[in-house]
């Protein structure tokens, strides 16, 4: 088989760590596969950088953060790349630019473009193990990009895309997706399956498992993916498409989020153009607006609620301010201390009573519900920051996924 085994931060923090990924890289060798192995930054390593920056420049230069913050994975892939040489294994260290990781020019956040494999196959043909620095790529003028934070998962699958791999494999600290946070629900369950839809709805709505660009890429380019621990052996959690005869649970997680705050503007006209007026000043302000809600009330206006993230709450709370009297409201009110909550599963699809079911739960547990949104394989609910805890456990036991059968692969 061909693999690309990706490992983070974690599982490289120190030369035991790396010893460690060393052996495991060899039995997958001595099992007879192909591996191409891409690394994180030894843990801490990125954000020691990132500090490094802001404490001689107060706005760094993006172009020259890039270079500093690329510098971190430079150390994991040749640590990893002599370990494996002395282990009797030949192998080579891989940067950017010398693989060809080609990127767009979006310094800090980076698209990938375009991969040359040529020298990751001859290596492989030649029994060699390519050792690739994740998070970086060359853009067409030469210079030294990065992927965003956490972007190291993204370079793995689009290798393991670009190699045509029969299977990507983000080794990392838990042993693969939960149903839930299971530091919230004691009873959470590892899945075994779990789709690339309802994957990129998990890690969007807050499972830090994957990076979300990286689940796009994959179910993108149909790269099965799987999550599992680099610390133990187990099978982890496969993410792959869909299949028509695959028995889907009705639920198959639940995501929450903190980093939410939530603005109503009150009592503006029932009229053409007011929602545009409203929200597109804030959308080219470059910040995200997430649900939308409106109501109109007897009198004929209109409440307009939606949610941003937490960090843009008081620049939005300025820019209603600002524009109240000009769109004709009658004033605002915000909330910061919201979290949401989200049940997520392809099989909604198929199966009405999903949200009276979650509905049901909240209102046993006296947990009012202040926005509801929802799409075909996930309905989210806002509720106050204090009840996260008990929601997620709610739902969590509503749905019975303490007991849902793990689907070994
Ligand atoms: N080293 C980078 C970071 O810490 C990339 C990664 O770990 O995926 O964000
Ligand atoms: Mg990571």
């Amino acid at each position: 088989m061909r693999y690309v085994y990706k490992f983070g931060g974690t599982s490289v923090a120190s030369p035991e760590r790396i010893s460690a990924v060393a052996d495991r890289v060899v039995r997958g060798l001595s099992e007879g596969h192909r591996i191409t192995v891409v690394l994180s930054a030894m843990a801490g390593e990125t954000n020691r950088l990132e500090q490094l920056a802001v404490d001689v420049a107060k706005r760094p230069d993006a172009r020259e953060r890039d270079v500093l913050l690329a510098s971190g994975e430079q150390v994991s892939i040749a640590l990893l790349a002599m370990a494996l040489i002395e282990r009797g294994r030949p192998a080579r260290s891989y940067l950017a630019p010398q693989v060809a990781i080609r990127t767009d020019t979006a310094h800090t956040r980076a698209r990938i473009e375009h991969i040359d494999v040529e020298c990751l196959h001859a290596d492989l043909e030649a029994g060699v193990t390519p050792v690739i620095a994740g998070f970086q790529g060359i853009d067409a003028d030469g210079n030294l990009t990065t992927l965003g934070r956490g972007g190291s998962d993204t370079t793995a699958v689009a290798v393991a895309a670009a190699l045509d791999a029969d299977e990507c494999r983000i080794y990392t600290d838990v042993d693969g997706v939960y149903t839930a946070d299971p530091r919230i629900v004691d009873g959470a369950a590892r899945l075994g399956v779990v789709t690339f839809e309802e994957m990129l709805e998990l890690a969007s709505l807050g499972s830090k498992v994957l990076h979300p660009r990286a689940v796009e890429f994959a179910g993108k380019y149909a790269v099965p993916l799987r999550v599992l621990s680099s610390f133990d052996d187990g099978p982890g959690t496969l993410i792959t498409t869909e299949e028509q005869d695959m028995e889907q649970p009705i639920v198959s997680g639940i995501a929450y989020s903190r980093d939410e705050a939530k603005l109503t503007l009150l009592g503006v006209p029932d009229v053409p153009g007011v929602a545009s007026r409203i929200l597109g000043p804030i959308g080219r302000a470059n910040i995200e607006i997430d649900m939308i809600v409106q109501n109109v009330g007897a009198d004929g206006s209109a409440d307009l609620t939606f949610t941003v993230k937490r960090g843009d709450y008081d620049r939005v709370c300025e820019m209603l301010d600002e524009m109240r009297e000009e769109v004709g409201a009658r004033g605002f009110e915000g909330d910061n201390r919201i979290v949401k909550i989200s049940v997520v599963g392809v099989g909604m699809r198929s199966h009405a009573g999903v949200a009276t079911r979650m509905f049901d739960a909240l209102a046993a547990e006296n947990i009012n519900i202040r926005m509801i949104s929802t799409s075909e394989i996930k309905i989210s609910v806002v509720v106050d920051e204090r009840y996260l805890e008990l929601a997620v456990r709610a739902v969590h036991s509503a749905f019975e996924l303490s007991e849902a059968a793990v689907e070994e692969q």
